[in-house]
Parts: C-alpha cells; structure tokens; sequence
C-alpha cells in the first residue's frame, strides 16, 4: 500500500485525512498550525516536520492549502516537497488554485521527477467527512488510474478532465455556477417576501420544477433561518472568484456575471460578513430592498 503524506490539515484536509486512514493508508501529515495535526497523530498518523519531511517519507503527496501563494511555498519553498520528494514521487493538490498557477508548480515539479494532478474538490465540510465530494482531476490518465482508488476513499466522484490545470479549471467552472445561483435565488426570493408572499411556500412551489438545483436545496433552508454559519466562507469564495476573474481576463474572456456578484461579495466582506456562509449573499438583497427573508 502507497505511503501518503497529507499537507494542510484545515476544514478540509482533516477529515479528507481522516478518511485515508480510515481506509488503512499509512500517513504522515502536516501544517504549520501545529496543533491540527493532534487528532490524526492520535489516530495513528505520524507527525511530519515540514513539507519536505512528508515527502521524504512518501510516495504520494496531498496538498489541501488555501490558495496559490501556499501551494507555491509548500511546494517550491524552503523545507518543501520539492526538497524531500525522489523522482517518481506523486503530488496531487487538492487545494483550490488558479489553473495556471498549477501548470507553472507542475512544470518545476517535473523537473525533479515529479508528476502533479490538480485535484480541487466540491462539497465542502459534510461531504469531507462522509468522503463523498467531487474531486475534478488534471494531468496524466496513467498516475489519475495509478492514484484513483486513492481519491475514491475521499469522494464519491472522481473524473479526470483533462491535462494538468483541467480540475481547477471545472473548479472554477464550479464556483461561478455556484455564486450566481446563490445569488439568483437571493434576488428571487427578496423580491418574493417584498412582494408579501411566504418564502419558504415560494421554494417548496418551485424546486421541483426547471429553477430547483443543488444551490436551492441547499441554502434555502438556511437562509430561512437567518443561518450563515459556514460551511464555505464568502472570503474563501471571494479567493475562487478572483482566481476566475484573473483566469477569464488572461484568456481574453468577458465574465459579466461573475464580476458582478464579487463585487456583491466585496460590499458583504466591507460589511464585516467574509467569515460568513456563501449562503450570506442573499443579505446583500435584504439590506437593499429593507426586508428580511426569515420564517
Ligand atoms: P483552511 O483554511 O481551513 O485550511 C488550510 C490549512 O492549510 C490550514 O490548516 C493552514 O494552517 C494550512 N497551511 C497554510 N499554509 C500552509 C503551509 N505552507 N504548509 C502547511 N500548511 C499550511 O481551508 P479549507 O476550508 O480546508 O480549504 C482548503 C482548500 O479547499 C481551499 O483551496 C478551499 O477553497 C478549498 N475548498 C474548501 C471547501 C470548504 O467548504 N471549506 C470546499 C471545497 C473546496
């Protein structure tokens, strides 16, 4: 059995490692906030020291870090997986990045031996627990058919793209669907309680017809309840938004939408509201029309 090392212990990373081990996986792992790796290491993982310490006693690296700037320092920094890796070493990041940024980290890798797959996944916390997330794959079919099995003990679904740079790209494909349903049934159903008509019959009328998806059933029931726990923070999302932004403008692609709901997210994290739930959006929508989507 793979020996794998696990990089970046957070909301998501802790339970995607949980579930490798669970599976019987023998796992070194590591953060810099020490203290997150204490419940693995009393699970039976080994404490790793830094990045390049789990990738010396590795054959497969996972990397579940916020954004590009952390991949590239875990990565190509000092102490990194680079330094510790052998040739034939396997990185598979599952963090959220810019597609580009993982073409650039993958073609370094390359040069030591190293192959990467851009792995981000959906779902978030619950459906990291439950190892039941989508994980969208980039890079070479034979180490997607060698790491498969790997990725299936963390999701439910598991599709290769394309080359390196596909998965974050279906990623960022991913979160603009995601913030403009959000958003879409945050203008819906503020204007549906302005209009005096109960919000809660408004989405048990209509999420069985053409406007129900995963969004709706999702948040609604949430935003009901005026709870905006995440779940999956509007400045995480701000970070996946930008990442599209970026992406759309180096490819000379016009994303209207996407730009508009950022910039409700950016009048959201003003409002001191980042930490909240993407579920928050519809917030924005109550504070412009001075009504409350409540039940
Ligand atoms: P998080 O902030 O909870 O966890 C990130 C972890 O990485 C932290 O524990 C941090 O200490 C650690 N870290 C940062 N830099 C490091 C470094 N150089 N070396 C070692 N450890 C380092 O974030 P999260 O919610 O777990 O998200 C991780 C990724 O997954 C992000 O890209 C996010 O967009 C994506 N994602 C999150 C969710 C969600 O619902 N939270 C859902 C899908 C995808």
């Amino acid at each position: 059995m793979a020996k794998i090392g696990f990089i970046g212990l957070g909301i998501m990373g802790k339970p995607m490692a949980q579930n490798l081990l669970k599976a019987g996986y023998e796992l070194t792992v590591y953060d810099i906030v020490a203290d997150r790796m204490d419940s693995l290491v009393k699970a039976g993982a080994r404490q790793g020291s830094s990045s390049k310490d789990v990738a010396a006693k590795s054959d497969i690296v996972i990397t579940m870090l916020p954004n590009s700037p952390h991949v590239r320092e875990a990565v190509l920094g000092p102490d990194g997986v680079l330094e510790g890796a052998r040739r034939g070493t396997i990185l598979i990041d599952m963090s959220s990045i810019a597609p580009l940024a993982s073409r650039e980290i993958a073609a370094k890798a390359r040069e030591k031996g190293v192959v990467m797959l851009d792995a981000p996944v959906s779902g978030g916390e619950p459906k990291a627990i439950a190892g039941t997330l989508a994980i969208m794959v980039g890079g070479p079919e034979e180490t997607f058919e060698e790491v498969k099995d790997i990725l299936a003990r963390m999701g439910s679904s598991v599709t290769r793209v394309g080359d390196i740079g596909s998965g974050n790209v279906a990623k960022l494909a991913n979160q603009i669907i995601v913030a403009l349903n959000i958003a879409a049934m945050s203008e819906a159903m503020v204007l549906a309680t302005k209009a005096g008509v109960d919000p809660e019959k408004v989405f048990q009328a209509i999420r069985g017809g053409l406007a129900g998806s995963a969004v709706l059933d999702a948040k609604m029931p949430l935003a009901l309840k005026g709870n905006f726990k995440p779940g999956f923070r509007i400045e995480l999302h701000i970070k996946d938004m930008a990442n599209a932004l970026d992406t759309a403008h180096e490819l000379g692609v016009p994303v209207p939408l996407s730009s508009t709901v950022m910039e409700i997210m950016q009048a959201l994290k003003g409002d001191g509201k980042a930490a909240n739930d993407h579920g928050g959006i519809i917030q924005f929508y109550e504070q412009l029309a001075k009504v409350q989507v409540r039940e």
